[in-house]
């Protein structure tokens, strides 16, 4: 198997052990991929319902107040008219949004890649953007279709997009989890304009939350995570995919939280001084550059 970033067809080292997986690093590259069994594995399943939306379910049951947060920020954020107290107001929640474009820049035609259920999609719609998605799970795709949006059912490239027709097109969380991450990097490439921008989100390997939890780090997700880059890799496959990166960032989701639920050392439900204080570690770590998600924009150069 070769490395998908440089394509050495060099064996690589073990990096991590995990039931059934083995992570190996490319010697050339550095990037690190998923070997093991069931690695072809298909997200029409219970993929989303198993993980987005059932999250969103939950939100919604207990009383939405998350979601109605959420929102707010995303509001705050993406509404070009915003006011700057309403922009301060939402400034906690919003360092934790991520995949954001940036705002005022460019037009406002949107595609979030692997939209999922639809759910920034509707925020982004909500905010005066005009969007499209692109998602290969029907049933996350019929859910965000009742919501009443554009989405796509199928793989991105099939998807007959017009090229250079978006001034912003969003690779959130997805290019860790496809064969082929180039590829994908290169038709993304080809749907924007020479003046839109690329939203990246990918976790970040090598930083500590990865290396002190190990196989039981939340930011793993195998089999679904084929590739696992860290800052150097994730440059490189922007720039031979021909982006120039803008910015490069750490902004962490909290896989902290989650490795720590699952390995059962603390409660799922926090204490809110407990649960501030993760949310401020989370805050320092990536102020250090040491936060568990890298969160980067590129232009076409
Ligand atoms: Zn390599």
């Amino acid at each position: 198997m070769s490395c998908r970033l440089c394509g050495s067809s060099d064996d690589g080292d073990l990096v991590q052990q995990t039931p059934g997986f083995q992570l190996i690093r490319c010697r050339h590259c550095g990037l690190v991929r998923t070997e093991g069994p069931g690695l072809d594995l298909t997200y029409d399943g219970d993929y989303y319902s198993a993980h987005a939306l059932q999250d969103t379910m939950r939100s919604l049951r207990s009383g939405g107040a998350r979601v109605r947060l959420t929102d707010f920020a995303y509001a705050a954020y993406l509404d070009g008219s915003s006011s700057w107290l309403r922009r301060l107001a939402a400034l906690p929640v919003r360092n934790r949004l991520g995949g954001l474009p940036p705002r005022n820049e460019s037009g406002s035609r949107l595609l979030d890649v692997g939209s999922g259920d639809g759910d920034f999609l509707r925020r982004a719609k909500t905010a005066g953007y005009q969007v499209v998605g692109q998602e290969i799970n029907p049933a996350a795709v019929a859910s965000a279709r009742k919501a009443g949006l554009d989405v796509h059912l199928g793989p991105l490239e099939a998807a007959g997009f017009v090229p250079q027709s978006f001034d912003a097109v969003r690779l959130w969380h997805v290019l860790e989890h496809v064969a082929e991450p180039l590829a994908i990097l290169k038709t993304a490439h080809a749907l924007l304009k020479p003046s839109g921008v690329l939203v990246v989100g990918v976790p970040d390997f090598d930083s500590p939350a990865r290396r002190i939890f190990g196989a039981r780090w939340a930011g793993l997700q195998l089999p679904f995570h084929r590739h696992h880059f860290n800052p150097r890799t994730l440059r490189r496959a922007l720039s031979v995919s021909g982006f120039r990166v803008r910015s490069l960032r750490h902004r962490s989701v909290g896989t902290i939280y989650s490795s720590l639920t699952e390995a059962r050392r603390i409660p799922q439900a926090l204490t809110v001084p407990a649960w501030l204080g993760l949310l401020l570690l989370d805050d320092a770590l990536d102020l250090a550059g040491q936060g568990d998600t890298i969160d980067a924009l590129a232009s076409p150069s």
